[in-house]
C-alpha cells in the first residue's frame, strides 16, 4: 500500500518539477523570447506597409494605411511612431518636433524626446543595420552613449541578453523610404521590457498551482492507495489460504467495481473448484468401490473353483464372466466419461437413417432377452434421415434402453417413439417403472449420481451411463431431457435437427 502511495508520489512530484521547471524558471526567457519574435516579424510587416507611402496618407484620419496601422497595433498591443530626420527642413511643419504620426493605442510613451530619436538615428546610421533594436537606458538620464544599437536579425539569444535591465528600454526601429524620396524612422514600442512583471505574476501563479497540485497529489496519492492497495492486499491474503487447499474461503474485499467484479470471479472459481474437489473425492471412493466389488467376486469363485472340484461348474463360470463383463462396462464407461470430460472425444458426424437403427436395436432386444420377458415398441411413421455420430447415437439409445429395463419394475413395457415435428425428429424411450422423483431429475445426469444408493449391486450399470449421454448429446448440441412421474415411468429424450 505504501509502496503504491510513494510511486504515485513520486510520479506526480516528477511531473510538478518538470512544470515548474519549464513554467517558472523558463517561463521569463520563452515569454521575451516569443515577444521578440513577433516584434521582429512586426517590424518587417509595418515597414512593407509604410514604405513608399504618400506623406499625406500620415495626415489623413481616414486613410486606409491609418486603419490598418492602428489595427495592428491594437492587435500586438505595440505603439507606432513614424519620425522625419530630426531638424530636417524639408518636413512640412517640422520644426523641433519630428514626429510625423503615432497610433491611438499601445506604448510605453505618449512621445519620444525628439533628442533621443535625434540620437538614435546618429547611432543606428553609424551601422548598417536597416532595422534594428535601440536599447536605452533611462537611468538616470538618457544620453548618447547609453543607447545601445542591435541588429533585429542577431539572435534572440543575444538581444534578451542584453536586455537584462529592468530600467531599460527597447525599440524596434526601422529606417523606411516614403514616396517623397526621404528616409524615415519607424519605430515600434512593443513592451518588451514590461514582461517582466507580466512574467513575476505569472511565476507567483504558477507557484501557488504546483504548491495546489503537490497537495492534491498526495490527497489522490492516499485515496487512491487506500481504494486500490487495501482491497487487493485483503483479496490477496484469501488467495494465499486458497493456495494452500482450503477452499471454503470468501473473497470479499470491497472497493471499486473491478474489484467487486474480481471478487465475483474468484468466489464463482472457487465455488467450481469445491466442486471439482468433492466430485473427485466422489470418483475415488466410487471407482475404488466399483472396482473392488466385482475383483473380489471373481477372485472368490474362482479360488473356490481351484479349491473345491464338486464347484468347478458352468454356473460359477458364469458368475465370473458376468462380473468380468461389468468390469469390462464399467471401465469402458470411465474411459468415455474421462474423454468426454477432457473435451478429447471426436465426433464423426454422417447422413444415416436413425430410423433404421431404430428397427435393428429394438430387434436386437427381442431376440436376446432370456424367455421374452419384455415387451419391446417400436412407433415411427417414416423413415428419417440425420446427420450425426451414428455409433455415439446408438450409444445414448442403447443407454435409455438399458435403464428402461432396468427400472421397470413389474411392468416389462417398453416403447420407443420416433415423432417427427417440424424440423425436428424426437427420440424417446418411455418406460412404466419406477419413476424418478421431482428432485432427482436433474440430478441424474450427473456422474455417480444413482437415487437408489443402498442397492448399488442389484442393477447393472456403471453410475455414468446419463453423463455419457449427457456428454454425447451436448457434443452434439442436441436439446434432451427426461418426463417422469414416480410409480408412473419415465420418457427419455432427445431431439436431433433434420436435414433441409
Ligand atoms: P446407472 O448405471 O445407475 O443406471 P445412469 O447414469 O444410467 O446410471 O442413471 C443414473 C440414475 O438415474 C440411476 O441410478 C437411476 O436412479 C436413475 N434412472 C436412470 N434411468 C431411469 C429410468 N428409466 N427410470 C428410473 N430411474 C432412472
Amino acid at each position: 500500500m505504501w509502496k503504491l502511495f510513494f510511486t504515485f508520489l513520486i510520479f506526480a512530484s516528477a511531473i510538478v518539477l518538470v512544470f515548474i521547471i519549464f513554467q517558472i524558471a523558463l517561463l521569463g526567457d520563452f515569454y521575451r523570447t516569443n515577444k521578440i519574435n513577433r516584434t521582429n516579424q512586426l517590424i518587417y510587416d509595418v515597414s512593407d506597409a509604410i514604405e513608399n507611402q504618400d506623406i499625406q496618407d500620415f495626415t489623413q484620419n481616414e486613410s486606409l494605411l491609418l486603419k490598418n496601422l492602428e489595427k495592428i497595433s491594437i492587435d500586438e498591443e505595440a505603439a507606432i511612431y513614424l519620425y522625419a530626420k530630426p531638424y530636417s527642413s524639408s518636413i512640412v511643419g517640422a520644426t523641433n518636433d519630428t514626429l510625423i504620426y503615432k497610433t491611438i493605442s499601445g506604448g510605453t510613451f505618449s512621445k519620444l524626446d525628439s533628442n533621443l530619436i535625434d540620437e538614435i538615428w546618429e547611432k543606428a546610421k553609424l551601422t548598417t543595420y536597416d532595422k534594428f533594436y535601440a536599447i536605452i537606458s533611462v537611468n538616470p538620464v538618457p544620453t548618447f552613449n547609453q543607447i545601445q544599437i542591435l541588429d533585429v536579425n542577431s539572435s534572440v539569444r543575444n538581444l534578451t541578453r542584453d536586455l537584462s535591465s529592468q530600467n531599460d528600454s527597447i525599440m524596434c526601429c526601422s529606417f523606411v523610404r516614403l514616396s517623397d524620396g526621404d528616409e524615415y524612422l519607424l519605430v515600434l514600442d512593443n513592451k518588451i521590457i514590461p514582461v517582466e512583471s507580466a512574467v513575476a505574476t505569472l511565476k507567483l501563479q504558477l507557484t501557488y498551482i504546483a504548491f495546489i497540485v503537490v497537495v492534491f497529489t498526495i490527497v489522490v496519492a492516499i485515496l487512491i492507495s487506500r481504494y486500490i492497495s487495501k482491497p487487493l492486499s485483503v483479496m490477496n491474503e484469501t488467495a494465499k489460504l486458497m493456495a494452500k487447499g482450503n477452499y471454503d474461503v470468501v473473497f470479499e474485499g470491497k472497493g471499486y467495481q473491478e474489484v467487486n467484479e474480481l471478487n465475483q470471479t474468484l468466489n464463482n472459481t472457487i465455488a467450481e473448484l469445491r466442486k471439482t474437489e468433492t466430485l473427485r473425492r466422489e470418483l475415488m471412493a466410487n471407482v475404488s468401490h466399483d472396482l473392488r466389488t466385482p475383483l473380489t467376486m471373481i477372485k472368490g469363485y474362482a479360488e473356490m473353483m481351484q479349491d473345491i472340484p464338486g464347484e468347478n461348474n458352468p454356473e460359477n463360470l458364469q458368475i465370473i464372466i458376468d462380473e468380468v463383463n461389468r468390469l469390462n462396462v464399467l471401465v469402458n464407461d470411465m474411459l468415455d466419461l474421462s474423454k468426454i470430460s477432457s473435451k478429447t472425444i471426436e465426433l464423426h458426424p454422417q447422413l444415416y437413417s436413425i430410423t433404421d437403427n431404430l428397427i435393428e436395436i429394438v430387434d436386437r432386444y427381442q431376440k436376446f432377452q432370456e424367455n421374452n420377458e419384455f415387451q419391446f415398441i417400436l412407433n415411427y411413421d417414416q423413415n428419417i434421415n440425420v446427420i450425426a455420430d451414428e455409433s455415439k447415437i446408438d450409444q445414448v439409445i442403447y443407454n435409455f434402453i438399458n435403464n428402461a429395463i432396468n427400472y421397470s419394475g413389474n411392468s416389462k413395457k417398453i416403447e420407443i417413439n420416433q415423432i417427427v415435428d417440424g424440423s425436428y425428429v424426437t427420440i424417446s424411450v418411455r418406460d412404466y417403472g419406477v419413476g424418478i422423483k421431482k428432485e432427482d431429475l436433474v440430478c441424474i445426469w450427473d456422474r455417480y449420481y444413482r437415487i437408489d444408493k443402498g442397492h448399488k449391486r442389484s442393477i447393472q450399470g456403471s453410475g455414468l451411463g446419463l453423463s455419457i449421454v449427457k456428454g454425447i448429446l451436448e457434443y452434439h448440441n442436441f436439446e434432451y431431457g427426461v418426463d417422469s412421474k414416480v410409480g408412473e415411468g419415465s420418457t427419455f429424450w432427445f431431439k436431433i435437427p433434420l436435414k433441409e
